[in-house]
């Protein structure tokens, strides 16, 4: 790797490094999360979805049982982002193989397309959000 190259690889890997961080509290988190709404609805002793209390246990598991897939997706896609930085292959945008651009990879670190290509998936529904 020349020095230059490393000096793009560095930001990145920082960035990287600092979202898989968070992601990983954030999923230790949502995992205390859910044991605790577990071990409520333990103490209320109901599992009835008719009851107005299981129903809100319910709904308040199945929100943080989606909130985990999204973390651990984030993380999946953090994974797959220092692997590109590795083969040298981050920052293109995966389409148009264009630079993603520093601005959006500073707000998405996983971002695997460019802004345009981005836009035009999400307009067409048929793509990922990023
Ligand atoms: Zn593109």
């Amino acid at each position: 790797m020349s020095d230059r190259e490393q000096e793009t690889a560095a930001p990145a890997t920082r960035r990287l490094t600092e979202a898989r961080a968070q992601t990983l509290q954030q999923i230790a988190a949502l995992r205390r999360n859910f044991e605790g709404i577990v071990e409520a609805a333990l103490l209320v002793n109901t599992d009835d979805e008719h009851d107005p209390e299981g129903a809100t246990i319910a709904f308040e598991r199945a929100q943080v049982s989606a909130l985990s897939k999204q973390a651990d997706a984030d993380l999946a896609a953090i994974d797959d982002a220092l692997e590109r930085l590795r083969r040298g292959s981050y920052g293109r945008c995966e389409v148009c193989a264009g630079p993603i651009g520093d601005e959006r990879l500073d707000a998405i670190p996983s971002a695997t397309r460019c802004i345009a290509c981005a836009s035009m998936a999400s307009s067409r529904h048929d793509g990922r959000a990023q």
